[in-house]
């Protein structure tokens, strides 16, 4: 009580991507700890991930599917009971601790049985359900802050933030909760709260809606008159669009008050829509502060009004939205007819985002949760039911698969013009306006457009405001990239040491994982270059990462959620496998991460895949390189992109785009034996792990096949007429079989080298890509031309254009070998992580 009145506390809130395991609860500990001993309060989410998983184990088990809440139950106890046991030393407190773990995953298992009986689960269930994942991280953060020598002490939320009860999307109850919250956090030490929760009239625990911690914060700040909430994030702060969305995003240092409330509102994930209405007219200092900087200051969301000279200072988009249209010449000056559509939307109570009224008043238009557009349109039409009847209005229109942009910005009611701006700048990307409105408070203006052109048209409108400036236009991300490696072959383990060497200026590149066919190995500060050289030689010895010293079982999609959980800054993920990681990749993009491609496969299987993975890409805002897939080291892709920018139009390309095959070759025209040259081929790491994938032919067609797509080619791989080497009988041998028998091929291939120099040439493996067709197999090459000059395992790729016509454009060199693709795959991370 004293202290509410004298000093008020500092509020932390830690956001769930923060506290993903023990390392991430430890640091949240250590933020806490160095701002001792002002007075504080702490408020919590959930662990990363915990909320999704409950939320979706009580829709099956209320299905009937409860074995997946019971498998689930299980791997958050042992989630939790690990954090806990590496948080909290041996002993009562420890034993506690696991006990009330324990408990509550018991108890879910219980409530599991019963609901797959019921099949039914109503919302006050689901409350109760899920509320355990604030819960447990509360619980485990003050034990842990005790372990730290700092005094605090779990206080439940349902004791503190009274609320209307709405179970799933409570309100608070400002009153009751002032009373309760000075009562009962006045007396504590850093009293530890889980957010998201509240307690409803009879006491019964209510969630406040999806990333209700922020609420939680803002409202024990206005009832115990904080002066400073900090909201800890996975972000450097509140930045001008969804980082996600719009690459350039960059940190805003100051927003005022009502402009974070609107984005908020509107769409912008990086708080509760409601988060800021308790503290709308409170003299309070929020800021959104990167957890893994926690020396920076952020966002400092106030009422002061700085940077004046944005009068657009953010931006963020509603998805899945529809629109609706009440149209007919009989609205023409017939009153109510607005407040009727409105009455009837309201009574189904779905909330109406924008509105527009031609002043013809024809129409009315307004848009709604696209999941809530039939509902409405079904009100509608009986409310409508006469008119429509008398033809006075001619129906009701839905039309889904929408997206509201929504600009933001105090400055925009002053400053003439801003409206045109926005228009101008989406006409001129082409993107057409389906919808528009102004706020009544000129503090944003809200666009509808077609959802897929959503990401575009916040990039456009982001660049027409020049909003990568604000601030100075310090960058959202640090100079810092994460990579992540998926496959840790040949190729992977020469990679590593060379991203753990780059110094550059203004850039780290860290690896914070390496990712197997067994699972994986994780730190989210990066691995020192001496522990990647452990880690490799033990890989190379033949011990999967799984068995690693710090390693777990994971399959790869299990391994990306998982980093995924974490707070990466600019997170690379770099292919090396040769398996088909579509999914995989997907998945990463969708994660915010971008990826490099040594591997062939995800852009060769099938078109389609290939166009869903590039448009995972840019839906994302993310970048999808693959220099290295084609020339391994060598600059194929950059130059045909130069070629292009520059206004050249690319016919043809022409070459050798295998190492291995180029260096059989070279081995077989110096006279060595087939079975000797492939030996020696896959003695120096240069064919695919089998390497009748080279012989086949089937990894250049791959290769042809990703140029062919850069020209335009629509087929698929089998579209491709390709010669295979692969002596008959050979295919279907095992791998260790088909090695072991090379020598009875040496004596045919010892004769077609020979009639190839007796017609005065060279043998070659060569393709031929136009945007209409792909030809790859084995032809003989005069020996005065470039390509029966090239020696060992170099590549040659023969441009032909519009301006290189007569005289094409050659580039040759080394195209195989885990070095040079090594060396191919850092240029594309590099390129990414902004060098
Ligand atoms: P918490 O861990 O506190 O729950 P959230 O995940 O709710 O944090 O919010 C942070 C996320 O919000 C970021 O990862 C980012 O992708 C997303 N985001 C969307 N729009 C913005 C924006 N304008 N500024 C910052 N982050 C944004
Ligand atoms: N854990 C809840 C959620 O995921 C609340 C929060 O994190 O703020 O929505
Ligand atoms: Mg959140």
């Amino acid at each position: 009580m004293a202290r509410a009145r004298g000093s008020p506390p500092h509020i932390h809130k830690f956001g769930g991507a923060s506290l993903s395991d023990a390392a991430g609860i430890a640091h949240a500990v250590k933020i806490v700890v160095a701002h001792r001993p002002a007075p504080q309060v702490v408020v919590v989410s959930a662990m990363s991930g915990v909320t999704d998983t409950l939320l979706d184990c009580a829709a099956r088990a209320s299905r009937g599917d409860a074995a997946q809440l019971r498998t689930a139950a299980k791997a958050l106890r042992a989630r939790h009971g690990e954090a806990a046991r590496a948080l909290v030393p041996r002993g009562a407190r420890l034993d506690e601790l696991v006990g009330i773990i324990d408990a509550a995953f018991a108890e879910l298992e219980q409530l599991a049985g019963g609901l797959g009986i019921l099949r039914e689960i109503t919302p006050r269930t689901i409350d109760y359900l899920v509320a355990r994942g604030e819960r447990l991280s509360a619980q485990l953060f003050a034990a842990a802050l005790e372990a730290n020598g700092c005094p605090s002490a779990y206080v439940d939320a349902t004791d503190v933030v009274q609320t209307d009860g709405t179970f799933g999307n409570a309100s608070p109850d400002l009153g009751g909760t002032v009373r309760s919250a000075r009562r009962v956090l006045g007396p504590v030490l850093a009293p530890v709260v889980p957010g998201f929760l509240g307690a409803g009239p009879d006491g019964q625990v209510a969630t406040l809606g999806r990333g209700g911690s922020d609420l939680t914060a803002t409202l024990l700040a206005r009832v115990l008159g904080a002066r400073e909430v900090s909201l800890w994030k996975d972000v450097p702060g509140l930045l001008t669009a969804d980082p996600r969305i719009v690459p350039d995003a960059r940190v805003v240092p100051q927003v005022h008050l009502r402009e974070a409330a609107e984005l908020a509102y509107y769409g912008a994930k990086v708080l509760h829509p409601r988060s800021l209405v308790p503290v709308i007219k409170q003299n309070v200092a929020i800021r959104i502060r990167p957890f893994a900087d926690p020396a920076s200051l952020g966002t400092e969301i106030s009422r002061r009004r700085t940077l004046e000279q944005y009068p657009v200072k953010a931006l963020s988009a509603i998805p899945r939205q529809a629109l609706l249209t009440v149209t007919g010449s009989g609205m023409l000056g017939v009153p109510g007819i607005a407040a009727r559509t409105f009455a009837a939307v309201h009574h189904e109570g779905i909330s109406v985002s924008l509105i527009t009224q031609a002043s013809s008043e024809h129409s009315i238009c307004f848009s709604v949760p696209e999941e809530s557009a039939q509902r409405a349109r079904r009100s509608l039409e009986e409310t409508f039911q006469r008119e429509i009847a008398r033809q006075e209005i001619d129906g009701i229109e839905a039309r889904t698969g929408l997206a509201t942009l929504v600009v933001v910005g105090l400055g925009m009611a002053e400053t003439p013009g801003i409206a045109a701006r926005v228009f101008s700048a989406l006409a001129e990307a082409g993107i057409n306006v389906i919808a528009t409105a102004q706020g009544s408070s000129e503090l944003n203006l809200s666009l509808v457009v077609d959802g897929k052109e959503a990401p575009r048209a916040q990039r456009v409108v982001h660049a027409a405001f020049q909003l990568s400036k604000i601030g100075g236009g310090a960058v959202a991300h640090p100079e810092r990239s994460d990579v992540v490696l998926l496959g840790f072959g040949q190729i992977g383990r020469a990679l590593a040491p060379m991203i753990a060497k780059v110094k550059r200026e203004a850039l780290t590149l860290h690896i914070v994982g390496l990712i197997d066919s067994s699972g994986l190995v994780f730190d989210a500060d990066g691995f020192s270059p001496r522990r990647l050289a452990a880690l490799g030689a033990a890989k190379a010895k033949g011990a999967p990462l799984a068995k690693a010293a710090g390693g777990r079982r994971a399959s790869a999609a299990e391994a990306i959620a998982f980093v995924a959980r974490h707070a990466l800054t600019n997170p690379i993920l770099v292919d090396v496998t040769a398996d088909d990681t579509t999914e995989t990749l997907t998945t990463a993009l969708g994660a915010g991460m971008h990826v490099v491609l040594a591997n062939k496969r995800p852009v060769t299987t099938d078109k389609r895949k290939y166009d869903a993975l590039r448009a995972a890409a840019q839906t994302h805002g993310r970048r999808l390189l693959l220099e290295a897939t084609v020339g391994a080291g060598l600059p194929i892709i950059d130059t045909y992109q130069k070629l292009v920018e520059s206004g050249d139009r690319v016919a043809k390309i022409e070459g050798c785009p295998s190492g291995t095959l180029g260096y059989l070759f070279g081995e077989l025209g110096r006279g060595a034996a087939f079975s000797a040259a492939l030996t020696g081929a896959i003695a120096k790491g240069y064919p695919e792990p089998d390497p009748r994938d080279d012989l086949s032919g089937m990894d250049v067609a791959r290769k042809a096949l990703i140029l062919g797509r850069l020209l335009g080619f629509t087929g698929e791989l089998e579209d491709i007429a390709v010669e295979s080497l692969v002596p008959d009988g050979a295919e279907r041998l095992g791998l260790d079989r088909f090695l072991a028998s090379l020598e009875q091929f040496d004596a045919t291939w010892a004769k077609r080298v020979a009639a190839a120099r007796a017609r005065g040439g060279v043998l070659r493996y060569r393709a031929i890509v136009t945007r209409k067709s792909i030809r790859v197999g084995l032809v003989v090459v005069e020996a005065s031309s470039p390509m029966a000059s090239l020696n060992g395992t170099d590549n040659q790729f023969i441009f032909t254009t519009m301006r290189y016509k007569k005289n094409p454009l050659v580039i040759t060199g080394p195209g195989a070998g885990p070095a040079v693709t090594a060396g191919g795959i850092l240029n594309d991370v590099l390129k990414l992580a902004g060098a």
